[in-house]
Parts: structure tokens; sequence; C-alpha cells
């Protein structure tokens, strides 16, 4: 869709903000101009401010060293069609460059999940990990562009190895599989979650004993139209390629199926289901999943708002699967796009206010408007003991470190 298709979906969804019709009452009418009635506003123009008077708790260090396993401190540099292609690497700052604020907001240990392959999983381990082994950790990725040719399987299998013998802590799995990559790389059709080529690649990790960090599918919002029935409207609306719907993409529920057939069939294999298995707006089903699978974990990269606008149902979840559940930002070092996982004390500051605050009605991202959704959350205020485990206790035991 083209910026004028675009703008037109948003003018089409401007709301019309009518005095007399939100409050019917008696003094609001007499106290309204008959020229105000009926007033447009565009939704880019709203921006309401809550008069709710409750208590602010800010929380500028988390009580208990934190270890964050979903960050990108670089990434493979080249892409096909939404998929990472060979081995060089761009970074988007230095170990010096976010020392000072892990320092500041608690952060003992960042993981940063797409460390690349080859000479570029070497040069991003050269770059952090190996300066700074207490405080950086790297995971490698599979070789995308590698997976239809002959002997793939065992390639990547023996690739898991080298990394791990170079020094990578686990392998990341973006939503590549699944959404991106195609068995001609960017063409043809999409490679199955579950194919079995990549059997051998889970397996090396499980036998390593390192975790494998997998996105898989999207926000459910993302698979319906981007129309004015759509909770998610504005973000899909500014990030049009982030939409799902339609095409010939398989739907949300399909992707988490295949991830929990891959789940099941390497059951010694820890799997870190990034994005709260990616159906955080259903935990209901992360829970039964969680009880199908105990070698599935989940991570909270940037769905507080999910957790938060639903906190006594995330309460729960987090005191059931308070042994599985790790902190997580899928921070970003820099940039303006997407406000909930840019990397600044603002954000860890949400983060923490949300786990061990009761504050209610609060932004899950520094933003003017929310940019996942038009609502706020409330906080946990989670007991010291589950705090201590989603803080680090989970992580340090799946990546095997010492705080
Ligand atoms: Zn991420």
């Amino acid at each position: 869709m083209g910026a004028i298709g675009r703008r037109r979906l948003l003018e089409s969804a401007s709301v019309l903000l009518a005095a007399s019709r939100i409050s019917a009452g008696k003094v609001i009418s007499q106290a309204m101009r008959a020229e105000d009635a009926g007033k447009a506003l565009s939704l880019r123009d709203y921006e309401p401010r809550s008069m709710l008077h409750v208590p602010e708790t800010k929380v500028p260090r988390s009580r208990y060293p934190v270890i964050d396993v979903h960050t990108h401190l670089s990434l493979v540099a080249k892409h096909a069609g939404g998929v990472g292609i060979g081995e060089e690497m761009e970074y988007f700052a230095t170990a010096e460059d976010v020392l000072p604020l892990m320092d500041r907001k608690n952060i003992r240990i960042m993981v940063n999940l797409t460390g690349g392959v080859g000479k570029g999983l070497d040069e991003a381990i050269r770059k952090f990990q190996t300066p700074y082994p207490s405080r950086f950790l790297i995971f490698t990725e599979p070789w995308w562009e590698h997976t239809n040719q002959p002997g793939y399987a065992q390639f990547q299998a023996d690739e898991i190895v080298r990394a791990h013998r170079a020094g990578a802590h686990g392998l990341k799995v973006l939503k590549t599989l699944g959404l991106y990559l195609r068995e001609k790389i960017s063409t043809g059709p999409l490679v199955k979650v579950d194919d079995r080529r990549f059997d051998l690649m889970w397996e090396a990790c499980g036998s390593l004993g390192i975790p494998v960090a997998m996105h898989v599918s999207d926000p459910e919002a993302f698979f319906l139209p981007t129309d004015r029935f759509n909770e998610r409207f504005e973000e899909l609306n500014n990030h049009p390629d982030w939409s799902f719907y339609d095409r010939d993409f398989p739907s949300n529920a399909d992707l988490l199926e295949a991830r929990n057939r891959v789940l099941a069939r390497h059951p010694k294999t820890q799997f870190i289901a990034l994005h709260v298995g990616n159906n955080a707006e259903n935990l209901a089903y992360v829970g039964e999943c969680m009880d199908r699978f105990p070698n599935m974990h989940v991570e909270l990269g940037a769905r507080i708002g999910e957790l938060g606008r639903q906190p006594r149902m995330s309460r729960k979840f987090f005191e059931k699967y308070q042994d599985r559940i790790l902190f997580g930002t899928d921070a970003v070092p820099h940039g303006t796009d997407t406000p909930q996982q840019i990397f600044t004390d603002q954000l860890y500051e949400i983060y923490y206010r949300f786990l061990e605050t009761e504050d209610e009605y609060f932004d899950y991202a520094p933003a003017p408007v929310p940019p996942q959704g038009r609502w706020r959350i409330y906080g946990l205020g989670l007991p010291d003991g589950i705090l201590k485990k989603v803080y680090f206790e989970n992580a340090a035991r799946l990546l095997q470190v010492k705080l």
C-alpha cells in the first residue's frame, strides 16, 4: 500500500469527538456551544492525558541485578526479502556506549541475540564478549542462505558446534523462519517452522546445553486487516510491512502450532519463546503450552503492554510459571521508530515499575502516544522471590553463568 493509501486509511479512522455523544449530562450540553458539536479530530492528533490522581513510583534501579536476555547490539548487514544473508555485520553501539546505562540500571549482563554467523559471529564476540565476558553474551544464528543447499542439516549442526566453540552462548531464530525464509531464500514457498532440515540444529543445541531463543509469529492483530477494528491500527499503519494479513502467510495459530511441534520433537533442547511466546494476548494458551512443554521458557521483550493491561491474569501467570520467565526488553540502541524497545533509562524504569510496583494506569513505553495500542498498564507488584527469579536467576541457570 502506498503512502496515499495509508493516509486515506488513517483519515477514515479519524475519531469524531462529539461532546454531546460522550456525555449526555444536562450540565455539559448547556456549556457546549453549538458550533463545537461533532468537531472532527484526527486520530494522529489525539493525545489524551490521564486525569487519574494515583501513586507514581519511580524505580531508577531494579531491586535485584538484571540479565536482559533479549537485546540487539548488532545485526547481519545484508538482507534479501527480510532474510539475513552473509557474514558481514553492522553494529548499533559499542560495549563502551552501553555500559554506563547498564551500570545505572543495574543490568549485570546483556545478551546480544543477533550475533550473526561465521566471521561475523567471531567479530561480534571479539567486540563485546571477549573484553567484557561478565557483561555481554553473544548468540549465533542459522545460515539462512544455505538452507536450500544439499547437506544443509548437517552443515548447520556442525556450525552450531563451531559457534559454541567460538564462544556463542545460544542460538537465536528470528521470525525469519515461518514468515520470510522461502525455498529459494527470498522467493518461492515459505519454509515451515518445523521443517525437518532444522532438526539436527535443534538437537545440536540440546546436546551442547545452549538455549534456543525463538521468535515465532507476531501479535495476533498483525494477522488481521489493518482497518478500524484493528486494535493496533496506528502501529500497523506506521509499519505496513509488519502486517502478515493475507498473501501467502500462515495464520498465527498455524505458526504457533508448528513451533509446538518443534518443542515436542526436541525435549532435551531448552527453548526461550520470545515475546511471551508471541501470544501475550492469550496467556491461557501460553500457559497450556508451558504445561505441555517443560522445555519451554518465555521472555517479556516488548510485551509489557500486553501483560500490563491484564494484570490479574499476568500475576497468576507469573506465580505459576515463575521458574520459566526471563527478563528481556528487545532493546536496540538508538532510533525513534519503536519507543517500546529503544535502549534508554526510561525503558528500563518502566519495566521495573511494571514488575515491582502496584502503580496503576501508566505508559508502557516512553512515547506521547502508546505505540502498540491505545491503552495503559498496571504494575504487578511481584514478591521478592519471583522478582529475583525473573530478573536473573532463571536466565543464569539457562545460560549457565554466575552473577
Ligand atoms: Zn528481538
